[in-house]
């Protein structure tokens, strides 16, 4: 029997993992500049946790979820997401109590959810997010965004569209809800089942439903932008002002929702314009969640946040045919010829790699031509022949392989020879 990933997995083969590297360093990096620190939560939680952290709603909580009974009868989920986890965690700790507020966070790692696989789609994928807990300020909504933002200009990817919109506050979103519900409640019964339930529970949510998006009723919907109430709006204009002053473009986009209760003013996603990337267009959702860190036990304590999958970043790379800038270069081959020049290769390998140069030799008996051969494939820098007479002379001849330059080198010079030269 022949074994395959799981449906909705994938290998990140060697080629790869150079590319992933490279976008988890820009990661890094920016969280580093933007200040916020990271934190690493399990793969797995309490299921009740994500059904009050994502929401009973969600289309997450109802199909999505890996969840499974332990050993001692508790029932765990593997996180679909992350920011749950994260408020968890601040709340457990009691972040809120650190002089340092807001608590800014970043997270990346696996996620898991049973959806239909289809291109941008995994049951396991990584995602990278960031949550500021502990402020209301419209700047921070700002800085959040404009970090998601920098992340994909720094990538390379061009074709970006970022799309806002206010949820409003609690007020706006009671009034918009019994709107909502005297607009679908009359055509309910032409709706799929999902949205039915939505109807009382979440109406909202009918609004970011993916089989009646084509429903005439969705155009005509009462649009949250109509409710907001004065307090809200200034804080929108007051987000929008600070988008403005750093210079980030964006539409307003009236039916972007988030479907959860305690989601309120800033909703945000980032798309690829790409013409490239294929049906699934979203790269990055974030938003602010005024209600989620009482709701997990903790203080009303305000936070926003973002979330965004690698998967779909590299799509969109590749979609827009950008190339990351990868290193994936190798300073010294070294070809022995005998088992005493083996020997010694193996102690120069060793000397090159404690001063950080990157250093291989053949391991399974080739001959001298198949050994170049191998050099010329690991694209080397540098190349070192050593045979009979060069462990007489204690020195070797190192080839610079683009240009074909040849230097004798004794062997106790090797490592600052090349330190100057790659
Ligand atoms: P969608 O509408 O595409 O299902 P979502 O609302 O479920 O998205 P979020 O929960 O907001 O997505 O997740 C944030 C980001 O995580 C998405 O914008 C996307 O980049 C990524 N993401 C979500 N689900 C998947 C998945 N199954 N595979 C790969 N990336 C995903
Ligand atoms: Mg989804």
């Amino acid at each position: 029997m022949a074994f395959k990933v799981p449906r909705g997995t994938q290998d990140i083969l060697p080629e790869q993992t150079p590319k992933w590297q490279k976008v988890e360093s820009i990661l890094r990096q920016l969280t580093h500049v933007y200040r916020y620190k990271e934190i690493r939560t399990p793969i797995f939680e309490q299921t009740e946790l994500f059904q009050r952290g994502v929401g009973d709603t969600t289309d997450i909580v109802q199909k999505e979820m890996y969840t499974f009974d332990d050993r001692g009868g508790r029932s765990l989920t593997l996180r679909p997401e992350g920011t749950a986890s994260s408020v968890r965690a601040y709340v457990e700790h009691k972040m809120f109590g650190s002089p340092d507020q807001p608590v800014k966070l970043s997270y990346m790692g696996p996620m898991f959810r049973y959806e239909r696989q289809q291109a941008g789609r995994y049951r396991q994928f990584v995602q990278f997010g960031v949550e500021a807990i502990g402020s209301s300020d419209p700047a921070i909504d700002a800085e959040v965004i404009s970090l998601a933002m920098d992340i994909y200009q720094t990538v390379g990817l061009k074709d970006l569209k970022l799309v806002i919109n206010s949820l409003g506050d609690k007020e706006t979103r009671e009034a918009h809800k019994t709107a909502l519900i005297q607009h679908f409640e009359p055509s309910i019964s032409e709706f799929c089942s999902d949205c039915q339930n939505r109807l009382a529970k979440n109406p909202l949510r009918i609004l970011d439903c993916k089989k009646d998006h084509e429903h005439p009723l969705m155009k005509t919907a009462p649009a949250l932008t109509d409710y907001l109430t004065e307090s809200s709006a200034q804080y929108f204009a007051d987000v929008k002002k600070y988008l403005d002053t750093l210079g980030i473009t964006y539409v307003v986009d009236p039916n972007l929702v988030r479907g959860l209760d305690y989601y309120n003013h800033t909703a945000f996603e980032i798309m690829s314009t790409s013409e490239g990337f294929g049906a699934i267009t979203t790269l990055c959702g974030g938003g602010r969640y005024n209600g989620l860190v009482e709701d997990i036990g903790g203080p009303d304590v305000p936070g926003i946040g973002f979330a965004m999958s690698i998967e779909r970043l590299l799509l969109a790379l590749e979609a827009e045919g950008v190339e990351l800038d990868v290193e994936d270069h190798l300073d010294i081959y070294l070809v022995a010829m005998g088992d005493e020049a083996k020997l010694k290769s193996a102690e120069l390998l060793s000397t090159f790699r404690a001063k950080g140069i990157s250093a291989d030799m053949d391991y399974v008996d080739r001959k001298m031509k198949a050994q170049m051969k191998s050099a010329d494939r690991l694209s080397a820098k540098f190349v070192l022949v050593i045979g009979e007479s060069e462990l007489e002379e204690m020195s070797v001849n190192v080839k610079e392989m683009e240009t074909g330059n040849q230097e004798k080198v004794p062997f106790s010079d090797l490592v600052n020879y090349v330190l100057e030269h790659k």
